[in-house]
């Protein structure tokens, strides 16, 4: 890929603000592309959640896939699968099914005290790398079936799997993401209670780390690291924990830092990345023009800096920096979302971030 490659995104809406933000995201990247003269992306709408359960009978279709699968990315609106009818419900959600499909094994969450945005510890500046294909999320973490059962209807029964090699390639993502930063990763686990399950998680952790003499290593069992989080969440970098145990912390980190509304992510393998944001569907807000579009709006970035690295892709990096530089002063001048404490609807904080775009 060259700087002039224009890229082909995937985006797939979803369900509750999903219709909201996600447009936004694009809105934005198109506004910030124009404005530094960088190519804008091609993107390519997929049904997702309650449109493709309508279109095509499922709420993430086959079909959706093979197209994903010629993409150079994707970006992933929430869906809100506890609301699907049976038998979709209770079958692996959306976002389940294409992490698992292209194993995208790492979800990269980073939680920021933005300036303006109204944050419970004001220093916070951490990423949560997540485990995305193994650890407690039963209904992902086996080849055929979802690791929950009911022997009987008063009997449910979920495993979870950590297995050396996923330990291994997440950890190697945490310490090399560590080197970007403040040379500092935390293992959370739980080895007091699960000693065989996280406690390899934690010793495969301290293996890899082995590696990276330069980066401190320390570990917190999941309880006390949701402790420290409330309070001290400044003195964490970059935290490496299971699936389950980072879905939790990434939320409250999300909501410490300000906000769920601004927790971004991405999800990667070594060649295919996914914009997400941490937060769901949201459905008690949707349609209210309530919802802060900001994590998906820096989710998109995450994403197009993900690509400009994996791909010497300078053009997509401005893109991304303008995108984040728009997103962040819009912010800082009092411009936000109900839940960050502003009085902006979606819609007019949308305007404002698209309008500081063209600042340089
Ligand atoms: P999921 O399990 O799909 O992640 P969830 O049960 O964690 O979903 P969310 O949909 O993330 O729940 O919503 C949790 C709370 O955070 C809700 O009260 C919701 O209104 C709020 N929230 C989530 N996202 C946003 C957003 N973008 N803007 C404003 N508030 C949000």
């Amino acid at each position: 890929m060259t700087s002039d490659r224009i890229l082909r995104l995937g985006v797939l809406h979803g369900d509750g603000i999903g219709p909201e933000i996600v447009p936004a995201a694009v809105r934005v990247v198109d506004a910030a592309a124009a404005a530094i003269g960088s190519p804008a992306p091609r993107w390519q709408e997929l049904p997702m959640g309650h449109r493709a359960l309508q279109e095509e009978g499922e709420p993430l279709s086959e079909a959706t896939l093979e197209v994903l699968a010629g993409l150079d990315g994707w970006v992933l609106g929430p869906h809100d699968s506890a609301s699907y009818p049976p038998p979709h419900r209770s079958r692996l959600n959306p976002s389940g099914r294409i992490r698992k499909h292209f194993d995208l094994f790492a979800n990269v969450r980073p939680a920021r005290a933005l300036p303006g945005g109204d944050p419970v510890v004001p220093g916070t500046d951490l990423v949560i790398v997540r485990e995305n294909t193994e650890g407690f999320y039963a209904d992902r973490n086996t080849f055929a079936g979802t690791g929950e059962m009911m022997p009987t209807p008063d009997v449910a029964i979920a495993h979870g799997i950590v297995t050396r090699a996923g330990t291994e390639r997440i950890a190697h993502e945490a310490f090399r993401l560590a080197r970007t930063r403040r040379r500092h990763v935390t293992v959370v686990h739980k080895a007091n209670v699960l000693p065989l399950t996280t406690g390899l998680f934690r010793d495969v952790v301290r293996e890899v780390g082995l590696s990276y003499p330069d980066v401190q290593l320390d570990d917190l069992h999941v309880d006390a690291a949701a402790a420290r989080l409330v309070r001290r969440a400044d003195e964490f970098d970059v935290i490496v924990t299971e699936n389950m145990f980072g879905d939790v912390l990434s939320d409250l980190a999300g909501e410490v830092a300000g906000s769920l509304g601004t927790a971004s992510s991405i999800n990667c393998s070594r060649s295919r990345a996914m914009a997400q944001a941490a937060h769901g569907s949201a459905p008690d807000i949707a349609g209210r023009d309530l919802a802060n579009p900001t994590a998906v709006i820096l989710s998109t970035a995450a994403l197009l800096r993900w690509l400009a690295a994996h791909h010497a892709d300078a053009a997509s990096a401005r893109t991304a920096d303008r995108v984040e530089a728009a997103v962040l002063r819009t912010i800082a001048t009092g411009t936000s979302t109900p839940d960050l404490g502003g009085r902006s609807g979606t819609a007019a904080f949308v305007e404002a971030v698209v309008t500081a775009t063209r600042e340089p």
